[in-house]
């Protein structure tokens, strides 16, 4: 059976000490959950992995990308054995903003997803449409290249340690969300394309997360479709009580 998972995603917010807090924050609040329904990962800053890893019991931990290469002269770059070292459990890879503004390509984040599994890392695998191409009618074509150009290559086994998150460009940060209908349409057509290549198990137990202007208020709602499977979570994990409220929204 597949997991429900809710993670933050806090990109380049909080300095360390500050990060150490929240995640010490979000830590408690979940030791104190009797029964959760869900994993939980923070997805923090490189600066902040060693640190807040050192605070975490309940909940795993997530770099928010890795470097294309495995070592060497790339100067600023971090590299998928290094976050694997800081005791990180997973790397998100693919998300919108890294695409957009530092221009990684679909064949370079099959290198980042090789990379980080080889190094024993779980991959949270970000895809999604901006406003212009889901106008066009062109967004099932462009999240199917997405997937299929950086993850179908792997292996069954291997697709058992990545997470796929449907983000939508246009709900990213927004306060404009997804419909659930519509959220649940796309993860619905995310498994398709999984049960066509890999059968219908490996579908079944792949994690599908939606990330879009989640919040306390609409996470439950999100959550109640059957082929959404918790969040990726960016604005409101930065704040305990919010990120909280959506942890227990299952
Ligand atoms: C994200 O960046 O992954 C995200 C979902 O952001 P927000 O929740 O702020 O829309």
């Amino acid at each position: 059976m597949r997991k429900n998972i809710v993670a933050g995603n806090w990109k380049m917010n909080t300095t360390v000490p500050e990060g150490v807090k929240l995640a010490q924050e979000v830590n408690e609040a979940v030791a104190a959950q009797a029964a959760l329904k869900c994993d939980v990962i923070v997805g923090v800053p490189f600066t902040h992995l060693t640190a807040v890893k050192a605070v975490l019991t309940h909940v795993a931990l997530a770099a928010e990308n890795c470097a294309d290469h495995k070592s060497g002269a790339y100067t600023g770059e971090v590299s998928a054995p290094m976050v694997a070292s800081t005791g990180a459990q997973y790397v998100i890879l693919g998300h919108s903003e890294r695409r957009g503004y530092y221009a990684e390509t679909i064949a370079m984040l099959k290198d980042k997803v090789d990379l980080a599994l080889a190094e024993g890392l779980k991959v949270i695998f970000c895809c999604g449409e901006s406003l212009d191409e889901r106008k066009q009618n062109i967004h099932f074509g462009v999240i199917k290249d997405e997937i299929e150009g950086s993850l179908f290559h792997l292996s069954a086994e291997q697709m058992a340690n990545v997470v796929i998150a449907y983000e939508p460009i246009w709900a990213i940060g927004t306060g404009e969300t997804a419909t659930a209908e519509q959220a649940q349409e796309i993860h619905a057509f995310i498994r398709g394309l999984l049960a066509e290549k890999y059968g219908e198990q490996v579908a079944d137990d792949t994690t599908i997360l939606y990330g879009g202007s989640c919040k306390p208020s609409n996470a439950a709602e999100l959550f109640a479709k059957p082929d959404i499977d918790g969040g990726l979570i960016g604005g409101a994990s930065l704040k305990a009580a919010d990120f909280m409220g959506i942890v227990t929204a299952f």
